[in-house]
C-alpha cells in the first residue's frame, strides 16, 4: 500500500477545512455528548486495529531514536530501506560515531535532507557516548536536548517504548483531529493539548498510531476515503466531501 509522504508543513493543509470554532470549543474541556463521541471513535479504532504499530523498523531505544529522527519529511518505508543496510553496521552510539557522517552519508543518501541527519545522527551520537556511556537516555529533557530530536521525536520514542503516553502531531495527526473535530487548534502543540486532554485515557498511548495510519490510509490529504471510513457517522467532515 501506497503511502504519501510522512510529513508535510502544515501550511500545505489546503484539504482541512477549518470549522468555526466557538469560545467553548477552545477549551480542552468537552461536552458530555462529545466525549461519548470521541470514545466511540477511539473505540471503533481499537476494535479495528487493537495493537497498532509503527510502520518504522528498529531493534533497540536507540535504533527507533535514529529511525524516528531520519524519518522527518520522509516516508518510513524509505527509512526502512536505509535502516535495514545501516543497523547491521551500527546499531549502538558507539558504532554510529566510529562510522561518521561521511561513513553514515551513503546508507541514508536516499532519505531528503540527508546530509543535516547524518550531521545530527553523529552529533547526537557523540553526545551519548560521552555523556550517557552509550546508553539511550529515555527522559524528555535529554531526548530534547539532542540535535535533531524536537518535541515530536521525543514525544514518538517515549510513547513507543512505553515510558509517557504522548501523541505526537504530525500532518496526519494534524488533519485527522480537525476533520473529526477533535480539536481546532491552530498550531501542532495545542492540537497535542487538545487530544491529550480529550483523547480517553486508555487510548491514549496508541492514538498517535491510529490517528496517523487513518490520515495515510483513508482520510487521506486530497481526497478522503469517506466511504470506506469506519467513523464516518461519527465525522463532521464527512459531508464535506461526499455532498450529503
Ligand atoms: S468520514 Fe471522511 S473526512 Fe471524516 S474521518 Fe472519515 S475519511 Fe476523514
Amino acid at each position: 500500500m501506497s503511502s504519501p509522504p510522512r510529513t508535510k508543513p502544515l501550511s500545505a493543509l489546503a484539504t482541512v477545512k477549518p470549522r468555526r470554532s466557538s469560545k467553548a470549543k477552545l477549551s480542552t474541556r468537552l461536552s458530555p455528548k462529545a466525549r461519548v463521541r470521541v470514545a466511540e471513535i477511539f473505540a471503533r479504532f481499537q476494535a479495528a486495529q487493537p495493537d497498532p504499530r509503527p510502520e518504522l523498523d528498529y531493534i533497540s531505544p536507540y535504533t527507533f531514536l535514529v529511525a524516528v529522527a531520519l524519518s522527518a519529511q520522509a516516508t518510513d518505508k524509505s527509512v526502512n530501506k536505509a535502516t535495514e543496510r545501516l543497523f547491521p553496521v551500527a546499531d549502538t552510539p558507539r558504532k554510529m560515531l566510529d562510522l561518521g557522517v561521511e561513513g553514515l552519508e551513503p546508507y541514508i543518501k536516499s532519505i531528503g535532507l540527508y546530509r543535516s541527519k547524518a550531521r545530527n545522527v553523529v552529533a547526537a551520537a557523540r553526545i551519548l557516548v560521552e555523556q550517557y556511556g552509550g546508553e539511550t537516555p529515555l527522559e524528555r529533557e535529554a531526548l530534547q536536548a539532542l540535535p535533531g530530536v524536537g518535541r515530536k521525536t521525543a514525544s514518538v520514542v517515549l510513547n513507543q517504548l512505553d515510558v509517557e503516553p504522548a501523541i505526537a502531531v504530525d500532518t496526519h495527526v494534524f488533519r485527522v483531529s480537525h476533520r473529526l473535530d477533535l480539536t481546532q487548534a491552530p498550531t501542532p502543540d495545542k492540537v497535542e493539548r487538545d487530544l491529550m486532554a480529550r483523547v480517553p485515557e486508555p487510548y491514549r498511548t496508541r492514538a498517535h498510531h491510529w490517528l496517523i495510519l487513518h490520515g495515510r490510509y483513508t482520510c487521506v490529504a486530497r481526497k478522503p476515503k469517506c466511504p470506506e471510513c469506519l467513523v464516518a457517522d461519527l465525522c463532521p467532515s464527512r459531508p464535506l466531501y461526499m455532498g450529503v
